[in-house]
């Protein structure tokens, strides 16, 4: 008998539950990745950075696997056919994994279980990416929050109340491989290399001490980047969240955040496709195509805005300050389907995450739950006097030249015309 430990968005072997597990049931675990072709031909970009992120945290883990005598065993395919292939291949007692709480993902999972079922094979899955899973944190009448604030106070309160684990693995229940394989390469999967190497998630103190002060300005770039590895699980959100609670409460609420999110879409996976506030669906977006591309380009004559989505188009990232100011331009300014928006970030951000751009875009458009009141407009000047008065930012991410581009709205009278809009589309019955 063998057990499989099948690697997902868990992408380490450090104080990994599900891997803990697994090593822990005294059967030898063999550890496989699939490379998941419903959701790699998707991509149109065949050197996306975040399928060479994922790779290389690959050959990372299998570089550290063969120091325990194993390999990491990858497959391109569709999860069900690989497993219906590994099922004959092997005789497996248990597939062990961590949670995974998208939509799709529990569909995926559903389907697997049900097979390795047929087969007498058990699926164990763990809790990893979060320190509460979506029915751990509910309020006394057993509903979901939908308010940010006392799901933070109630995460809190109950995060005191456990102790958080460190699960490290035991490297002597590894199944032994004699030849170890190469992970498949990228262009066995489609793909290519990017220009980028990935450096190793760690906590900066530097950076997390004084998070509060300066994460609202651009320029300082004072946050963390841990978005990617939070995404990919590179690292431990058990780690994350002990390093918060002793470095910066305002860190850990973004951590607070993430969860909050995750635990809506699971609950309301209508927002996927759809307002969290139903009513919202009667906006009349106007839906301008040329603005929609200068949006994208960086070419809306708003320094601010621009100055974010061409730091988006060249890195992947943007400020979270600036994601904030270049969405309610997309959806109040220009009156565009927060959609629209939702899909190009889901397209560009390194860390895109379903969950969080989701959340964020529809609180963004006013239409999400706990979202700012429609009617507050972030002014893309008074932003900048406020958090890049010195430019910094905007020169850093702008040539001059963008500079003298001619303003795509008036501010006042797109701010009018957004309260209108809103206005007239909440009034329909
Ligand atoms: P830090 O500021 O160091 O925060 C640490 C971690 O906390 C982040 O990596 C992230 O995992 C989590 N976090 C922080 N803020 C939020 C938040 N508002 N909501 C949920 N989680 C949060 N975040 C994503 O992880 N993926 C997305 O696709 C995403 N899309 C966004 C779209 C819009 C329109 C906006 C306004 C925000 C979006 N965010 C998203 C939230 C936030 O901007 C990013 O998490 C943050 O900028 C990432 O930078 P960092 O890793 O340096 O985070």
């Amino acid at each position: 008998k063998i057990n499989l430990f099948w690697f997902r968005r868990d992408l380490r072997l450090e104080d990994n539950c599900g891997l803990h597990k697994a090593l822990q049931s005294g059967v030898k675990v063999l550890p496989i990745f699939i490379f998941d072709r419903e959701i790699l031909d998707q991509l149109s970009d065949k050197k996306d950075k975040r399928v060479d992120y994922i790779h290389q945290a690959l050959e990372e883990i299998n570089q550290e696997l063969n120091k325990y005598g194993t390999c990491l065993k990858t497959f391109y395919g569709k999860p069900f056919e690989v497993f219906e292939k590994l099922t004959e291949e092997y005789d497996i007692d248990t597939v062990f994994c961590n949670n995974d709480y998208e939509p799709q993902a529990i569909k995926r999972d559903q389907k697997i279980a049900e097979f390795l079922a047929t087969k007498e094979v058990k699926f164990s899955v763990h809790k990893d990416q979060v320190i509460f899973e979506e029915n751990d944190i509910l309020k006394s009448d057993r509903t979901p929050y939908t308010v940010f604030t006392p799901y933070s106070k109630k995460w809190k309160e109950n995060i005191n109340k456990i102790e958080i684990e460190n699960f490290q693995i035991n490297g002597n229940n590894f199944f032994p491989v004699k030849d170890y394989k190469e992970i498949l390469s990228l262009k066995e999967i489609g793909f290519e290399k990017t220009e980028i190497e990935f450096s190793k998630p760690s906590l900066d103190s530097k950076i997390i001490d004084t998070y509060d002060q300066n994460r609202d300005f651009p320029a300082m770039d004072h946050t963390t980047h841990l978005g990617i590895a939070l995404r990919f699980g590179t690292i431990s959100v058990r780690k994350c969240v002990k390093f918060a609670q002793k470095h910066n409460e305002t860190w850990l609420n973004e951590l607070i955040w993430r969860e909050f999110f995750m635990q809506i879409l699971f609950h309301f996976p209508h927002v996927v496709t759809q307002c969290f506030k139903k009513k919202y669906e009667n906006i009349q977006w106007r839906n301008n195509e040329d603005e929609f591309k200068a949006w994208c380009e960086g070419n809306t004559g708003y320094p601010i805005v621009d100055a974010g989505m061409r730091q988006l188009n060249e890195t992947g990232f943007m400020h979270n300050r600036v994601r904030m100011v270049v969405a309610s331009f997309l959806t109040k300014h220009l009156l565009i389907d927060w959609r629209w928006g939702e899909a190009y970030f889901a397209e560009k951000l390194l860390d895109y995450d379903l969950s969080a751009n989701n959340g964020n875009w529809q609180w963004a458009a006013g239409c999400g739950c706990d979202a700012a009141p429609y009617f507050r407009i972030f002014n893309p000047e008074e932003q900048t006097k406020k958090f890049d008065k010195n430019l910094q930012y905007i020169k850093k991410w702008l040539p001059q030249d963008a500079l003298l581009i001619r303003p795509i709205v008036d501010h006042k009278q797109a701010r009018e015309r957004a309260l209108k809009t809103y206005k007239e589309g909440l009034a329909v019955e």
